[in-house]
C-alpha cells in the first residue's frame, strides 16, 4: 500500500447520461474504491453495458461503498464477486438487509429470463446465459459489511498517519440509504486533504417513514443525482387522491388493486392507507399486501428503529403499528396468495410488480381489469413497454399470460409518490452545504435533466458544474478536476463508449 501517492482520481463507469449502472471509481494512494456497483436496466443499448468488459480488473478493487439498496446501485454485485472482487462491500445496516433480499431475487430473475431466451430460441448466442445466477448473488452476502447507525464514519485505510475514511449519512431515499463522504487525508510528501462527497439517491423532504436527508458536510468535489433535474412534484398530496380513489371505488363495491414496488412504495402506500383510516377519511377495508418481497422488506422497515421518522416513533410509543392497517393479511406464501384471488370487495390489494412486468399483480389484474366497479391505481413510473404503462395510457385490452384480457375497470395514478427529490429538494439540500465545492458532477440523470439541474445550480449557486461522460477520468487536484486524456491511463484500461 502506498497510501502516500498525491493523485486523486476519479472515473464514471455508470449512472452518467442514464438513471442506472451507477459505478464511480475513486483511486488514491494506490487504493481503488468502488462507489456504488448498479446493474444497467432499461433500453437495449444500456442493459447491453452489463455484459462488456468492464473497464477495471475486479480483482483490482480494494473495497467497494454502496450507497443504497436499489439494483441501478448494487445489482452489478454478483457479477462483480463473480469476476474476482474478493474484499469488503461496506454499506448501512438496512442496505444490508435489503441486499439479502434484493440480490438473490435479481439472480433468479436473470436466470428465469435466460431459461425463456433458450426455451423461445431468442438468443443469438446459444444458450443463453445469464448475467450471475442465485447462487452468485448469495455469494456477495458474505463480503457485506453492515454499519449501524445514521451517521458513522469508518476508516478504509490507513497508513504512517495518512488515511481514507468513508462517513454514511442518512439521503432519506429508502430505508438505509445513505450518501458518502471519502475524505483522502495523505500526510506526505505534503499534507494535504481531498473530500468527495457521493449523494447517492437523495430522498424527497417530509415523506411519511424516513426522516429528512441529513444536509450535506464541506467537500472539495461532489457528485449529485439528478433523476429529477427536470421536474418537480405535483403541490397536491397523493394521500387526498388516494382516499378519494379508495372510497368512490368501496362505494361500488370494487377492488382497489395497486401495483406497487415491494420495497419502499409498498411500505409507503400501508403507511398511508393507516393515516387515512386513523383519520377517518376511508372506512376500514381489508388490505391484502400479496408480495412475498413486500412482506420481507416490512420486517425491515419495522425492525430499523434507527432508520424510522419521529412520527413513526411516536405511533409506536401509542402502540399503534405503524405499517399495519386494521384489517391487513401479509401474503407470503402462494396458498395465501391463492386467497387473497377469492377476496371480494370492497377491498384493496398491493402487490408487485410495480409496473406490471410479472408477478403475482398479473394474477390479481386478469381478475380485476375486467371488472367495472373495481380500480387499478397506478403509484409509481410505468416504464414505456411495461403492462402497467399500457393500461395506464388507456389500452382497451392488455394480454396477460398469453391471454387477451379487457381493460373495464377504472385507471387511476396517484402523482407525487415519489422516493427522489426533485430539482428544488435538490437546491434545498445543497443550500445546506458550509462552502461550495471545488466542482460539483452531476450524475445520475438523463442527459437532459442533467444538464437542467447544471443550468438551477449555476444559476442559483453560480457554482462550477460538470455533466461528466460514461467512461470519463478526471484528476482531482487541490485546484480543480482536470478530464484525463483516456490514452494517457496507465493506471486502469478506460473505457471511451460515448
Ligand atoms: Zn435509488
Amino acid at each position: 500500500m502506498n497510501i502516500s501517492s498525491p493523485s486523486v482520481t476519479l472515473g464514471f463507469y455508470g449512472g452518467v447520461g442514464t438513471v442506472t449502472g451507477s459505478k464511480y471509481l475513486l483511486q488514491a494512494g494506490g487504493q481503488r474504491i468502488l462507489v456504488d456497483c448498479g446493474m444497467f436496466q432499461g433500453l437495449k443499448h444500456l442493459r447491453d453495458r452489463n455484459w462488456q468488459e468492464m473497464p477495471f480488473r475486479p480483482a483490482d478493487i480494494d473495497v467497494v461503498v454502496i450507497t443504497h439498496a436499489h439494483i441501478d446501485h448494487s445489482g452489478y454485485l454478483p457479477r462483480l464477486v463473480k469476476m474476482g472482487f474478493a474484499g469488503p462491500i461496506y454499506c448501512s445496516e438496512g442496505t444490508a438487509k435489503l441486499l439479502e433480499i434484493l440480490l438473490p431475487d435479481a439472480g433468479r430473475l436473470q436466470e428465469e429470463e435466460a431459461d425463456h431466451r433458450n426455451q423461445h430460441g431468442l438468443t443469438r448466442h446459444e444458450p443463453a446465459k445469464p448475467l450471475y445466477d442465485e447462487q452468485d448473488a448469495f455469494d456477495v452476502l458474505r463480503q457485506l459489511r453492515p454499519i449501524k447507525g445514521a451517521n458513522t464514519t469508518i476508516d478504509l485505510f490507513q497508513q504512517n498517519g495518512s488515511q481514507i475514511t468513508a462517513q454514511f449519512m442518512n439521503a432519506g431515499h429508502i430505508i438505509g440509504s445513505r450518501f458518502v463522504l471519502i475524505d483522502i487525508q495523505q500526510r506526505t510528501p505534503t499534507p494535504s486533504q481531498t473530500r468527495i462527497l457521493f449523494s447517492g439517491d437523495i430522498g424527497q423532504y417530509n415523506r411519511p417513514i424516513l426522516p429528512d436527508p441529513t444536509p450535506p458536510p464541506v467537500c472539495d468535489y461532489m457528485l449529485v443525482e439528478s433523476t429529477y433535474g427536470d421536474r418537480l412534484h405535483p403541490g397536491a398530496a397523493p394521500e387526498i387522491a388516494l382516499a378519494r380513489i379508495i372510497n368512490e371505488t368501496a362505494q361500488r363495491h370494487g377492488i382497489t388493486l395497486i401495483p406497487a414496488f415491494a420495497v419502499d412504495r409498498t411500505q409507503e402506500l400501508i403507511y398511508m392507507i393507516r393515516e387515512l383510516e386513523d383519520a377517518g377519511k376511508i372506512p376500514i377495508l381489508p388490505v391484502y399486501v400479496d408480495s412475498p418481497m413486500a412482506a420481507k422488506a416490512c420486517e425491515v422497515y419495522a425492525e430499523l428503529r434507527s432508520e424510522q421518522d419521529d412520527a413513526y416513533r411516536k405511533l409506536e410509543t401509542q402502540h399503534r403499528r405503524p405499517l399495519s392497517t386494521r384489517k391487513m393479511t401479509i401474503a407470503s406464501g402462494r396458498d395465501e396468495s391463492r386467497k387473497v384471488n377469492d377476496a371480494e370487495g370492497p377491498c384493496i390489494i398491493l402487490s408487485a410488480a410495480g409496473m406490471m412486468t410479472g408477478g403475482r399483480v398479473l394474477h390479481h389484474a386478469q381478475r380485476i381489469l375486467p371488472d367495472r366497479r373495481s380500480t387499478i391505481v397506478f403509484a409509481g413510473y410505468q416504464a414505456e413497454g411495461t403492462t402497467g404503462r399500457l393500461i395506464k395510457d388507456g389500452a382497451s385490452e392488455v394480454t396477460i399470460y398469453k391471454t387477451k384480457c379487457p381493460v373495464r375497470c377504472h385507471v387511476e395514478t396517484v402523482d407525487g409518490l415519489s422516493s427522489h427529490a426533485d430539482w428544488q429538494d435538490t437546491l434545498h439540500w445543497l443550500s445546506a452545504l458550509p462552502q461550495p465545492p471545488r466542482t460539483v458532477f452531476i450524475t445520475h440523470g438523463e442527459q437532459q435533466a442533467a444538464e437542467a439541474l447544471q443550468g438551477h445550480i449555476t444559476q442559483t449557486y453560480g457554482w462550477e458544474c460538470r455533466v461528466p461522460q460514461q467512461g470519463e477520468r478526471y484528476e482531482l487536484s487541490p485546484g480543480q478536476a482536470v478530464l484525463l486524456h483516456p490514452n494517457g491511463s496507465t493506471e486502469v484500461g478506460v473505457a471511451t463508449s460515448h
